[in-house]
């Protein structure tokens, strides 16, 4: 592995480059977004946006399926699904607005 900005030779767990300081990418690739429930975006408790998030993809899109999910093909297993990931999946609270932040916290004077 080289750098991609000076061309010095790096080892392949290398971070960062030990001649110029550029980032290799390395620990950044193979860290996966954790699965939140970004609630600035949130239609009713943010679990479709934090899968939306997670998979990189529309969150409308997972709205739809999980609607379908909620009747077809057992009623109530979208239900069940969506209360289970609403408990199990924690809140993102560094997406958290302004407005919110400040009507948690008490207004900002
Ligand atoms: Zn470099």
């Amino acid at each position: 592995m080289f750098c991609t900005k000076c061309g010095t030779e790096l080892l392949e767990r290398d971070k960062f480059c030990n001649e110029c300081g550029a980032s290799t990418g390395v620990g950044a690739a193979r860290q996966p977004e954790r699965l939140t429930r970004p609630m600035n975006d949130a239609k009713i408790a943010g679990v479709c946006v934090g899968f939306a998030r997670y998979f990189g993809v529309d969150p409308t899109l997972v709205r739809v399926l999980w609607l379908v999910f909620v009747i077809w093909p057992l009623p109530c297993l979208g239900i069940v699904a969506y209360i289970v990931a609403w408990i199990v999946i924690p809140k993102d609270t560094a997406a958290l607005p302004s407005r919110q932040f400040q009507a948690a916290n008490g207004p900002a004077a």
